[in-house]
């Protein structure tokens, strides 16, 4: 357990890949530095890896007042074991009273070990963040609360959540709900470094934790093939575009606009669409200018993927179906009419 710290930093995890800082943590760095000047408290960032010190300017110019920064050869690889080994280290010397992570692979791995070696709870796939007192009804005062919003009971509710009593509060966040902090080059900030452990540490630690269990022989990176978080056009389809070869007229209309091809889960599920083209709550989370939304009825779990987007138009047959209540342009109709008339009115104005 880590002791209450009510003037604790905020922190963020600095997830680095081939030693650049992933866009996801930058996401991290606006947020957190937000809620930090909230609870007037400063922001520091974890960072740990081999040779990633030039990151630290990065993760000042976003905003980061302290990098903790954490070098070792063996450090090298995200490993869960050593990776959780240096944060909890880290948190237990520090006692930031709030971590946030990035629900990336290495996040969803790295913070559950941390909550639980610390024993002080996570929520997991956060879609906004808070910072609040809270009195109880018998008049006891809850300070410096970390509000951790995010979908619950299967998408049908927005929860809050927040940790009355064990610290540091902690919560990963979804890729794309934050908009990037604006970089300042002119921003600096400290660097303290902590080594990864010390000589007396070395050999009973790693046997008694198995930090070594672990060998990583050969690392290869899938690359994302598909990119819907930097699209300012979005034609997403639905189980209503009602098949496959339907999907063209999407991809059609995306081309025009140079923007990319989503999919609700429905279309995803009746196999019209690779599920890596999935927004909503368990696939991307994204805001492009124009979100055109076709044959979708709109619930929940697809809405919190999409709803801030800038403008969303909605096409459907059923007047009645719920993304008419978010969408700024609405077409009743049936979308295999009506995509078509869009292709050729746009296609005769340019
Ligand atoms: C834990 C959990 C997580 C989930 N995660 C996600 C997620 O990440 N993303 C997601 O999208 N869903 C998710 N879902 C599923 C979600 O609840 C809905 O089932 C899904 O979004 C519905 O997809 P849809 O709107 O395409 O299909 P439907 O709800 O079946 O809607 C189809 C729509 O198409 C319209 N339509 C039919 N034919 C035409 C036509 N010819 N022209 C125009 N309109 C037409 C209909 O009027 C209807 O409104 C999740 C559910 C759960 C429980």
């Amino acid at each position: 357990m880590v002791e209450k710290n009510e003037s604790g930093e905020v922190w963020v995890y600095a997830e680095t890949q081939d030693g650049e800082l992933q866009e996801l943590s930058i996401e991290l760095c606006g947020k957190g530095r937000e809620l930090a000047d909230k609870l007037g408290v400063k922001i520091g960032a974890v960072l740990i890896g081999d040779g990633v010190e030039g990151v630290a300017p990065k993760l000042f110019e976003r905003g980061i007042d302290n990098v903790y920064l954490v070098e070792d050869k063996q450090l090298g690889y995200f490993r869960s074991s050593p990776y959780c080994h240096v944060v909890v280290n880290l948190i237990k010397k520090y006692r930031p009273q709030i971590v946030l992570y990035g629900a990336s692979n290495l996040g969803r791995d790295l913070a559950p070990r941390v909550a639980s070696a610390t024993q002080s709870g996570l929520t997991a796939d956060c879609t906004n963040l808070d910072v609040s007192d809270i009195t109880e009804k018998s008049g006891v005062v809850h300070k410096n609360l970390l509000l951790q919003i995010r979908p619950a009971f299967g998408g049908n509710i927005v929860a809050t959540i927040v940790n009355y009593d064990k610290w540091p509060q902690m919560a990963t966040v979804r890729e794309g709900v934050f908009t990037l902090p604006k970089a300042d080059p002119t921003r600096n900030g400290k660097i303290i470094r902590e080594t990864y452990l010390n000589n007396d540490e070395k050999n009973e630690t790693e046997k008694l934790l198995g930090l070594n269990a672990v060998e990583v022989i050969k690392r290869e990176i899938q690359k994302r093939k598909v990119n819907l978080k930097n699209a300012r056009v979005i034609v997403a389809g639905g189980a209503g575009v009602g098949s496959k070869e339907n999907f063209e007229l999407l991809f059609e209309l995306a081309n025009l606009f140079g923007g990319a091809v989503g999919a609700s889960r429905a279309a995803v599920d009746s196999g019209f669409i690779n599920a890596e083209r999935q927004i909503g709550q368990t696939g991307s989370t994204v805001r492009p200018a124009i979100y055109i939304a076709c044959g979708i009825s709109g619930m929940v779990q697809h809405r919190v993927g999409m709803e801030n987007s800038a403008k969303i138009i909605a096409i459907n047959s059923d007047s009645a179906a719920p993304i008419f209540s978010i969408a700024h342009y609405g077409i009743v109709g049936d979308l295999k009419q009506v995509i078509p008339l869009m292709l050729k009115a746009f296609k005769e104005r340019n």
